[in-house]
């Protein structure tokens, strides 16, 4: 069931209909705002490689029309009466969390990434069953517990990656102890969305960063414009053996198939391997690397509603935001095939409400 009865309100957005990787403009009902909702007037939208592989049904779990987006932006106009941390015209951004059960000890902590119940912003089904349509879209309606502020510091544009790149390796990064390791190694594995936010906060936090990366091109800009202290091209055999067993920590963001056996090298013994990729194929994984080196691979999966308010605190204070390339409406499509052949620095962000007269 798409929609219910209590979906009264209609809304201009843009949705995939198919697998082509394009997306056109639809028109949908979203809820009417309950008593614990905030209707969102969305002002900018991040285009994440999640929504890329969701356009494309790369994880063959796709629901058309699909309207993606959750890295979200915009100006707060409606309020539920149970609503009371919110205001019409608050600055808020929503994630990628639409809804999760409360009740269970991973909500009681606020990991509500973590509940079994977790609904997703799109291609989620929420409590009523109706499908969840994302940000790529005028209008957004999102429960009170899955809306943060957005500190007045920051541009609502260039915060709104924070919304999914910036938590899901500011998570990672804060429970493995690396915000607390002032002086420690990091490496990180593809310079896109997720990794220059990764790089960005690894520098705010007194780490030394080793960017490796498929991309010479990016070396300069990592160096110079990001902070990195140093760039190795993984393609390059000798690059990466005299990189081997320098790391603490590597978070690893490479959106498609690749091994994690060469990366691995790069660990001291005891180091420590973030997956927060979700390539469409299973990355290999071949065991010497990781006996020799007693090293250990974790994943991660965005963060909960608590840490994202804590992470984007910490950017208003620390002024981290995202490098971005503003697009159109009317641009979408052209950046999703850049994006699919990795030419973006470093995040596509839709100007949905269209008042910064971008042009892609
Ligand atoms: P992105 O902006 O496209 O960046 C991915 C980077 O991976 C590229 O910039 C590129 O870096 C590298 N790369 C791309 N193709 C490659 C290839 N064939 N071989 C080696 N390296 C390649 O993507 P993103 O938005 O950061 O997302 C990255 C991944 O994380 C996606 O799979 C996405 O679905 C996933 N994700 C997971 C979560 C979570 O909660 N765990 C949240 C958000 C996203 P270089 O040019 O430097 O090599
Ligand atoms: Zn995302």
């Amino acid at each position: 069931m798409e929609v219910t009865p209590n979906h009264t309100q209609t809304v201009a957005g843009w949705a995939a209909m198919n697998e082509s990787g394009k997306v056109e403009p639809f028109v949908f009902k979203r809820r009417e705002n309950g008593v614990d909702d905030v209707t969102i007037k969305v002002q900018y939208c991040g285009m994440c490689h999640t929504d890329l592989h969701f356009i494309q049904n790369d994880w063959g779990i796709t629901m058309y029309p699909l309207v993606p987006g959750h890295e979200i932006t915009g100006v707060v106009t409606k309020v539920g009466s149970n609503v009371s941390g919110f205001r019409v015209g608050d600055r808020v951004g929503v994630g990628c969390i639409a809804a999760s059960c409360l009740y269970c000890d991973h909500c009681r902590r606020s990991e509500e990434n973590y509940c079994d119940k977790v609904t997703l912003t799109y291609n989620g089904v929420f409590w009523d069953g109706s499908v969840t349509y994302g940000g790529y879209s005028r209008t957004l309606v999102a429960h009170k517990r899955f809306v943060v502020r957005v500190p007045d510091t920051l541009p609502l544009d260039a915060a709104a990656p924070l919304l999914c790149a910036g938590i899901t390796v500011y998570s990672p990064m804060k429970h493995h102890g690396m915000l607390r390791s002032p002086g420690g190694s990091l490496g990180v594995v593809g310079l896109g969305g997720l990794g220059h936010v990764a790089v960005k906060f690894a520098k705010a936090f007194g780490l030394r960063v080793t960017v490796i990366s498929t991309s010479p091109a990016k070396e300069k800009e990592a160096k110079e414009r990001l902070g990195a202290d140093h760039f190795v091209v993984s393609t390059d055999q000798k690059q990466m053996q005299a990189m081997e067993r320098s790391l603490d920590y590597v978070i690893d963001t490479v959106s498609a198939k690749h091994s994690l056996g060469p990366i691995l090298e790069l660990l001291k013994v005891n180091g420590k391997l973030v997956l927060v990729a979700a390539p469409d194929q299973p990355v290999e994984l071949p065991s010497f690397p990781l006996i020799f080196g007693k090293r250990t691979v974790s994943g991660s999966m965005t963060g909960g509603m608590k840490e994202t308010q804590e992470m984007l605190d910490l950017c208003g204070k620390h002024n981290i935001t995202c490098d971005i390339e503003l697009v159109s409406t009317d641009g979408i499509n052209e950046a999703l095939a850049r994006l699919a052949r990795n030419d973006v620095r470093y995040r596509f962000v839709i100007d949905i409400a269209g008042d910064s007269n971008s042009k892609l």
